[in-house]
């Protein structure tokens, strides 16, 4: 297989940065080498294309990546040189406004009640809820697709809520601390098509590892080639998930995160180190 062929699409809070404080440096040098060898890394996340810029400039790398759940695809003119600057977005979500208009208009007021958005929570609250400090909280309140929130309300109602919005053409995505509402994307589909795109535009024949630790990253880990997924530190996670191929990690990220890549590298027999 081609390096060029080899894709990433990774989860990146809990699956490549530490849960807790989102640090990578550990596993900084290992990432630079992955993409020196002609792996593509795709970061595949429910964070905004601000906080992802602000991964960029820690990484000194800018890569392609799907933001806020599979809403938009950017940077895709890094993926193939063929693709122009002006052609390197796919948006596949509305707008915030519309999504909120419409979750207003069609949501019963019982259920809109036991939402509990961030955006409407104070500073102080929004950094526990996040997990931020003050100088990233604009940088994941800067949503353009997606409305974070936490539900009030038992699993019955959250699966109720789910079928509600899934009627209007919306979805409820369950990431490593908060639910988001989102357009009726997921990194699954953008990952798909993203894919697709390839295959049939460049004839390329991918092999495709995803790294993730939520729920809000099935929808990939369940379509690619190797799935991988990073333990959530005291929290079994992702035990629905029974296919034989997945590779678990044994160590939280960031240094899960290199050890499934370097075992799913392994069983392909790629070299790292030549
Ligand atoms: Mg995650």
């Amino acid at each position: 297989m081609s390096n060029n062929n080899i894709l990433i699409f990774t989860d990146l809070d809990g699956s490549l940065l530490n849960h807790n404080n989102f640090d990578f440096k550990e596993i900084k040098g290992f990432i630079l080498n992955c993409i020196s060898k002609g792996i593509k890394i795709i970061p595949n996340t429910s964070k905004t294309h601000t906080e992802i810029n602000i991964f960029f400039d820690q990484l000194g790398q800018r890569l392609p990546f799907v933001c806020e759940n599979g809403a938009a695809i950017h940077n895709l003119n890094l993926l193939h040189p063929v693709i122009k600057s002006e052609e390197s977005s796919l948006i596949f979500s509305r707008s915030l406004n519309e999504i909120l208009e419409v979750f207003k208009k069609n949501i019963p007021i019982e259920f809109q009640k036991k939402c509990i958005f961030v955006r409407d929570m104070s500073p102080k609250d929004q950094m526990d809820v996040l997990g931020l400090n003050d100088k990233y909280l604009p940088h994941a309140l800067n949503r353009e697709y997606s409305m974070p929130l936490i539900f009030e309300g038992c699993i019955d109602t959250v699966i109720e809520f789910r079928t509600l919005l899934k009627k209007i053409g919306m979805k409820l995505h369950e990431g490593g601390r908060v639910l988001n509402i989102c357009d009726n994307c997921s990194k699954g589909k953008a990952m798909k098509t993203l894919i697709k795109m390839l295959n049939d535009n460049f004839n390329l024949k991918t092999y495709t590892i995803v790294v993730g630790d939520s729920p809000n990253d099935i929808s990939m880990l369940n379509d690619c080639d190797q799935p991988c997924v990073i333990p959530l530190p005291g929290n079994r996670n992702l035990t629905e998930l029974k296919d034989h191929k997945i590779i678990r990690a044994t160590k939280i990220a960031p240094e899960g995160w290199e050890e499934v890549v370097r075992t799913s590298l392994k069983k392909i027999n790629f070299n790292l180190e030549g």
